[in-house]
C-alpha cells in the first residue's frame, strides 16, 4: 500500500491524483465573490454618500405605535438610497486562500481558508463550501464597521454629545453615518442595561455613563458584527430564504465539538437573520415567534439526514421548548431589532445579491431555478456563478429524501462538484 494511502486524512486518497484542480476551484469561488463587492463598493457609497443625507429621527420610545412609525421613517430614507450602489470596479486585496487543517473556515486580514474536510466532503452540508462565505464577509463588515461603529476616541466624543442631547429633544442628527453610529452606542448600553436586570423593563430612551458605555461598545462588538455578518449571508448568499439558511447554518455548526455550549448564541444569531422577512420588523414579538418556530421545523427536519449527531439535534429542540429560555431571548430580540432593522435597511446592497446569481444560461427567466446538471452527469456549459451552482447543489442535498448514502458517495460527488466548477470557468465550450 503506497503510504499516502495510509495517512489518516481522507485527503491521502485524493492526492493520489492531486489537488490541483479542488484547489482552483475555490480560487473561482473566491474570485467571483470578491469580484462582485469589489464592483458594487459598498464601501465607496458609504463614503461618498451617506454623508449627504438626511438621516431618520431617533426612537422616542419602544412602544409598538411609535416603534412602527419609526419603521416607516426608515423605510423613507432607504427609499432614497435605493439606487446608492456603484458599477465603477475599483483594486482591492486579494487574499492567500487555502484549505486549512488547522484553521478550518476562518478569515483573517490576509487571508480565507476553507477546512480541509471539504476537500473529500464539500458536497455534505456540514463541510459545504457556502460556509466561505460567511468568512468573506467578516472581511467586508470589518471594513465597513471601521467607518460606522464609533470606537476611535475623537469619534466616541462626538457621537456620544449627540447620543445624550436625545433626551434634551433633540431628536435628529446631521447625517446617516452619525445616525448608524449612535444606534451602535445606544444598543449596547441597552443590552448592558439589559444582562444587569435579567429582562425586567427599564425606562427607554436612558442615558448610559460614558465610561461604561466605551466598556459596552467593546464588550459587544464581536455580537454585533456577527449578526451583521448572519444578516448579510442570508440575504446575499442565500436568496433571504429562511429554511434554507436555517438548515444551512445549523448543519454546519451542530458538528463542532463546542457547539453544545454555543447553543443560545447561534439561536440568537438565526433569529436575528432571518426575522426581517417576517413583516419587515414592523411586528417585533410577531417575527421573533415566527423566526422561533422557523427554527424548529427546519432542524427537526434535519432529523431524516445523517449530516450532524440526532442528540445535537435533541438539546437544541430542547431549548427552543423551554419557556424561560425563549423569554430572555425574547427580550434580548426586543433591544436589538433597533439596530438589526438600520443594517437590514441600509448597509444590504441588493446589487450584490443581483451580481452573484446572474446566471443567463442556466437560469429559468430570473426564477432562481437553475439548470444545473445532477451527479454524474459531466457538465459542458459554461457555469457563470459559483455562487449560484453551489447554493443549488446544497439546496438539492436538503431536498433529496433521506441522506443514508455512504461517505463514498458524497465524496464521489464533491469531486465532480469541484470539476464542475473548475473546467468549466476554465473553458468555453460554447
Ligand atoms: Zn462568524
Amino acid at each position: 500500500m503506497p503510504p499516502i494511502q495510509r495517512t489518516p486524512w481522507e485527503i491521502g486518497n485524493f492526492s493520489l491524483f492531486g489537488i490541483g484542480g479542488v484547489f482552483a476551484a475555490l480560487l473561482a469561488i473566491y474570485g467571483q465573490v470578491r469580484r462582485v463587492f469589489q464592483s458594487v463598493q459598498p464601501e465607496a457609497s458609504i463614503l461618498d454618500r451617506f454623508p449627504s443625507m438626511v438621516p431618520p429621527p431617533f426612537l422616542q420610545a419602544k412602544a409598538d405605535e411609535p416603534y412602527s412609525k419609526w419603521i416607516d421613517e426608515l423605510v423613507k430614507v432607504q427609499d432614497q438610497l435605493a439606487d446608492a450602489s456603484r458599477s465603477d470596479p475599483k483594486g482591492g486585496p486579494f487574499h492567500i486562500v487555502y484549505f486549512s487543517h488547522r484553521l478550518g473556515f476562518r478569515a483573517t486580514k490576509l487571508s480565507v481558508t476553507a477546512a480541509w474536510q471539504s476537500i473529500v466532503l464539500a458536497i455534505y452540508p456540514s463541510w459545504s463550501l457556502t460556509t466561505l462565505f460567511h468568512e468573506y464577509l467578516h472581511i467586508h463588515t470589518k471594513s465597513l464597521l471601521s467607518d460606522l461603529y464609533p470606537f476611535e476616541d475623537t469619534d466616541f466624543d462626538r457621537i456620544y454629545a449627540i447620543y445624550s442631547q436625545r433626551l434634551n429633544g433633540n431628536s435628529q442628527c446631521q447625517n446617516l453615518p452619525d445616525f448608524i453610529k449612535v444606534i451602535f452606542m445606544e444598543t449596547a448600553g441597552e443590552l448592558m442595561a439589559l444582562e444587569a436586570t435579567r429582562g425586567e423593563d427599564h425606562a427607554f430612551p436612558k442615558i448610559t455613563p460614558s465610561a461604561k458605555l466605551r466598556r459596552a461598545l467593546k464588550a459587544y462588538f464581536h455580537e454585533f458584527d456577527e449578526i451583521f455578518v448572519h444578516i448579510l449571508d442570508f440575504r446575499y448568499f442565500h436568496r433571504a430564504d429562511p429554511d434554507l439558511y436555517i438548515k444551512s447554518i445549523w448543519s454546519s455548526w451542530l458538528i463542532l465539538p463546542f457547539a453544545a455550549e454555543r447553543l443560545h448564541e447561534y439561536v440568537f444569531r438565526t433569529i436575528a437573520a432571518v426575522s426581517h422577512m417576517r413583516g419587515k420588523g414592523k411586528d417585533r414579538i410577531a417575527d421573533f415567534d415566527w423566526s422561533m418556530e422557523k427554527l424548529k421545523t427546519q432542524v427537526e427536519s434535519l432529523i431524516r439526514h445523517d449530516f450532524v449527531r440526532n442528540e445535537m439535534i435533541d438539546a437544541l429542540l430542547t431549548l427552543i421548548d423551554n419557556e424561560e429560555e425563549v423569554n430572555l431571548l425574547r427580550h434580548r430580540f426586543f433591544v436589538l431589532t433597533p439596530l438589526i432593522q438600520v443594517l437590514n435597511r441600509f448597509l444590504v446592497f441588493p446589487r450584490i445579491n443581483e451580481m452573484l446569481f446572474a446566471e443567463e444560461q442556466d437560469e429559468d427567466e430570473g426564477s432562481g431555478v437553475y439548470r444545473y446538471p445532477e451527479v454524474p452527469q459531466y457538465y459542458t456549459n459554461r457555469i457563470e456563478s459559483p455562487v449560484a451552482f453551489l447554493i443549488a447543489q446544497l439546496k438539492r442535498v436538503f431536498d433529496g429524501a433521506t441522506s443514508e448514502e455512504a461517505l463514498a458517495s458524497y465524496a464521489r460527488k464533491s469531486l465532480w462538484l469541484f470539476q464542475a466548477i473548475n473546467s468549466t470557468l476554465r473553458h468555453n465550450h460554447n
